[in-house]
């Protein structure tokens, strides 16, 4: 599967010696499909939802937000299909009994290649439910059987009616949701690209139930969504569009967004039409009346639904990726300034020099009143420079003996290297300009 295997290996391994991520329960041995994101990572996987939900619920009229619970009642698991077919075909290697997908054909080839000449055999596809059980209740043997939620979708139209009726949103408007899903993955993998645990962002935007007004909407956030993730600085020609040639039963119309990740194009993002199919089947299985009224004609109907369906891990893996640079001994994450974890880093010249300490204390107190700031005051000052370049930091800020005089710092930027003279009465200013672009 993966073809520069180097470059995934040094991610890793810059993601545990930095604090981005660490293998889950790693002092047990690990458990797959689970990672722990660390100091620095959690930092930046909130700056990355922080982003997304500014950019869906505060800067929209058209859009509300919802945190729902992981587990549901059961029932909302058949009407939405999951309970029957949230599945994927299985194949198991005859040799060795590992099971694979049958769809990721790549998996297969790779795994055949363990085998070194061996003729394996594949037992015929069987299908595998993705959904984990887990069991609610105080008494042993009495418990009912729920489930970790497989995608956080259904929280969202089971409450589509509590959202109307609470808030004066109205046809067309979306429901925002970010939150964990679970799914009993086959072959996890890819680090944090195909996980076990993972953290989805999603909005259902609920339309008239018609043709030209599934088509419009359906266009509008396959390119809402693709101008988001080149906002966040990913190289355009690593992005690509993909329809969906098969699509689901209950789909009128299915895109992913794919980047090109070392194994090749791969899918960060999906936009669905999924027609009325998911308040229909709630209806149906709820018995309520999900259905909205139509002011001017007073009729009543099922809206449809266009939703957009990402996962935070998978963004923040294909980040960490695109910004991945090495030059001349120099390794550097070129974050754009809104998602890195620290937007900028303080460092007195000299630590044993209490006028300096004194003065560089300050101004780092007074920056983090505003954004998240690392303080350094080990080692020379090529050494922290690399530090912050390895997390991403975007301005490194030195005081100075001169800064005691001229009440300036010097500040260097990540991407060239470049210093500048600042003012400190301007460098609150100064950075939140620069971040923001
Ligand atoms: P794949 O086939 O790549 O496993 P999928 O087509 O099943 O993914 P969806 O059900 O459409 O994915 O989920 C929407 C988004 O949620 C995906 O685009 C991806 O960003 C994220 N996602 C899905 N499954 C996982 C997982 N196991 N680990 C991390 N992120 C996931």
């Amino acid at each position: 599967m993966v073809q520069d295997e180097k470059l995934m290996e040094k991610i890793v391994a810059l993601c545990k010696r930095r604090g981005f991520i660490f293998p889950g329960s790693e002092i047990y041995g690990g458990i797959q499909g689970m990672w722990d994101y660390g100091p620095v990572g959690v930092l930046m996987r909130k700056n990355i939802k922080d982003l997304w939900w500014k950019e869906m619920v505060q800067l929209r009229d058209d859009m509300v937000g919802i945190d729902s619970s992981i587990i549901m009642n059961p029932k909302a698991w058949d009407a939405s299909g999951h309970t029957q077919a949230f599945t994927d075909p299985l194949v198991e290697c005859k040799v060795c009994h590992l099971r694979f997908r049958e769809d990721k054909p790549d998996e297969i080839a790779d795994h055949e290649k363990i085998h070194k000449g061996e003729k394996v055999e594949w037992t015929n596809p069987q299908n595998f439910n993705l959904l984990v059980k887990t069991f609610l209740g105080v008494i042993e043997g009495k418990e009912s059987q729920a489930y970790l939620r497989g995608e956080i979708t259904n929280g969202v139209h089971v409450n589509f009616k509590n959202v109307m009726d609470s808030t004066r949103v109205k046809i067309p408007f979306g429901i925002a949701q970010i939150g964990k899903a679970f799914r009993n993955e086959i072959t996890p993998g890819g680090f944090i690209f195909r996980d076990r645990e993972f953290e989805q962002m999603e909005t259902q935007f609920y339309i008239k139930p018609e043709k030209e007004e599934g088509e419009k909407w359906f266009d509008y956030w396959k390119q809402n969504r693709m101008d988001f993730i080149i906002s966040l600085g990913i190289r355009k020609d690593k992005l690509r569009y993909k329809d969906h040639e098969k699509l689901a039963h209950y789909a009128k119309a299915a895109t992913d967004i794919e980047y090109e990740f070392p194994w090749g194009f791969d899918e960060l993002m999906g936009i669905h039409n999924r027609g009325d199919w998911d308040l229909s089947r709630h209806q149906e299985y709820s018995g309520q009346n999900l259905k909205v009224k139509d002011m001017e004609t007073n009729e009543e109907y099922t809206p449809w639904d266009i939703e957009t369906s990402g996962g935070v891990d998978r963004l923040m893996l294909v980040l960490l990726i695109d910004s991945y640079k090495e030059e001349n001994d120099r390794l550097w994450l070129s974050l754009s300034p809104k998602l890195a974890p620290y937007k900028a880093a303080v460092f007195p010249l000299l630590a044993n020099k209490p006028e300096l300490i004194e003065k560089a204390k300050k101004i780092y107190q007074d920056l983090r009143q505003d954004m998240m700031v690392a303080w350094d005051d080990r080692g020379n000052i090529g050494k922290r420079y690399a530090s912050q370049d390895e997390i991403g930091t975007p301005f490194c800020i030195t005081v100075d003996f001169d800064s005691l005089e001229d009440q300036a710092v010097t500040v260097r930027d990540r991407d060239t290297a470049t210093q500048e003279r600042v003012k400190i009465s301007d460098l609150k200013e100064y950075l939140q300009k620069k971040i923001q672009t």
